[in-house]
């Protein structure tokens, strides 16, 4: 029954991957089928991110480039959703004539009708309610017919936090949570596709449930790990303050759960701790993973940095620089800060000059990647189980082929396995006996 084609432009976080799939399951009823092929379009979305720089520019430029191929085909329909959609609302109407449809985070249920009344003639179109509610979407996803050994899936969106420098409360509202049998029957549904690996994903998902009075974030991941066919749980993005006791003792006990946790930190100095609205001192970040690590010894943890918030001085970043010293972190991502339209922090006096954040930028990369090159070398020789997500990007040129895989702790595992595609499929678990260590990836050989 599908006669009219979509194409859509992902910008941003996983949670917007997601939600572009949605956005095609929702749409593939009535008609739409996805295409790679942006010529081929009946109706055209881009799914925006406003953590980036200058997002309302792109996704405005985005949809300019499109005018020429809307001139050729008039009832091409043209839309805008995701953050941008939802902080800039009519605006972008404004500033976009070819644009039809500008819809928010929380209308992502609703694009058929809208789409369907677009259609029928009715003019430009804005739908940015924030309902509080994420749409169910029919989680049926067919026997076997995942070619992903790896998927996303939302299991609470949106934010009470309120940390200065972000602007998600605004963007995806106030936190609202999936009811969990929702999420087992997706993830089911999932792992009977073929589906091995899901990362469960949320702003917050450690205060899941909490307000709907639904169980805690450590009993749905007792629940999940009960999927039959599912290998590995792993979720993102956890905040300190809510990291508990219950958490550490899910991590630790339940089999499937990686243990690979990612605990943004930001600051290791309570004075920009404070002027973030972290809600943590240093000292509560540093018993937290001192009581994850007593539980998992083996446990991976990545954290976030965010370099030159505005008022920070050379002690505050001595301060994280020792913190990062302190905790040895096995994977850092780190951000320079840049003012974001609506985040309080934008409104802060004293900005660090953009000179002294990529210095910093560059020091805190330094040190990170001599971190990683040890922890790497210090896993030659060992014989890690990898789930092969498919070949490497080498695989099909080498005469023994070469897949590529993660380890629990998320590192990349490039390896030559000599039996060829029958032992080491997408999805499937092998061992692999690791023989060298590369600055951001792992190689090795599978083992007979
Ligand atoms: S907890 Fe995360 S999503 Fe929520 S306001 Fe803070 S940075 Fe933004």
């Amino acid at each position: 029954m599908a006669t009219k084609q979509l194409y859509i432009q992902t910008m941003g976080c996983q949670m917007n991957v997601y939600d572009s799939e949605r956005m095609a399951k929702v749409l593939e009823p009535f008609g739409y089928s996805l295409t790679d092929s942006i010529d081929n379009a009946d109706l055209i979305i881009a799914n925006t991110c406003s953590i980036r720089e200058k997002a309302r520019h792109k996704a405005v430029s985005f949809i300019g480039r499109q005018a020429d191929l809307k001139k050729r085909k008039p009832g091409l329909i043209l839309a805008i959703g995701g953050c941008v959609a939802q902080q800039e609302g009519k605006n972008l109407l404004k500033q976009s004539h070819h644009l039809d449809l500008v819809f928010g985070t929380d209308t992502l249920g609703r694009l058929p009708g809208l789409i369907k009344r677009l259609e029928n003639g009715e003019g430009r179109l804005t739908d940015i309610e924030l309902t509080g509610i994420i749409d169910e979407i029919d989680p049926y996803f067919g026997e076997g017919k995942s070619t992903e050994a790896s998927r996303f899936v939302t299991i609470m969106q949106g934010c009470d936090n309120y940390c200065t420098y972000c602007v998600v409360p605004y963007t995806r509202g106030r936190e609202k949570s999936r009811p969990p049998e929702a999420i087992v029957r997706e993830i089911i549904s999932l792992a009977r596709a073929g589906v091995r690996e899901v990362t469960l994903l949320g702003q917050n998902v450690n205060s899941y449930g909490q307000k709907e009075g639904l169980p805690s974030f450590a009993e749905l991941l007792a629940m999940i790990n009960n999927v039959d066919g599912l290998e590995r749980i792993r979720f993102t993005t956890s905040h300190p303050k809510d990291f508990g006791d219950d958490l550490i003792a899910a991590i630790s006990s339940l089999d499937k759960v990686c243990r690979h946790v990612h605990l943004p930190v930001q600051s290791g100095s309570d004075n920009i701790l404070k002027r973030m609205n972290r809600n943590y001192t240093r000292a509560d970040y540093i018993e937290k993973v001192t009581a994850l690590r007593a539980a998992c010894p083996d446990v991976a943890i990545g954290s976030d940095i965010i370099v030159g918030f505005p008022g920070e001085t050379q002690a505050d970043f001595d301060e994280t620089l020792s913190l990062i010293d302190e905790i040895g972190f096995d994977g850092l991502f780190v951000f320079a800060y840049s003012d974001r339209p609506d985040a309080p922090s934008s409104a802060f006096g004293n900005k660090v000059e953009e000179k002294v954040k990529k210095e910093q930028l560059n020091q805190l990369l330094k040190i990170q990647e001599e971190t990683t090159r040890q922890k790497n070398a210090a896993m030659v020789g060992r014989e890690i189980e990898v789930l092969v997500e498919g070949l490497s990007k080498k695989g099909q040129d080498n005469q023994a082929p070469q897949y590529s895989g993660r380890t629990e702790t998320g590192k990349i595992v490039n390896f030559v396995s000599e039996n060829g595609s029958s032992k080491a499929q997408s999805g499937t678990m092998v061992k692999v006996s690791i023989e060298r260590a590369l600055s951001h990836s792992l190689w090795g050989r599978a083992v007979q």
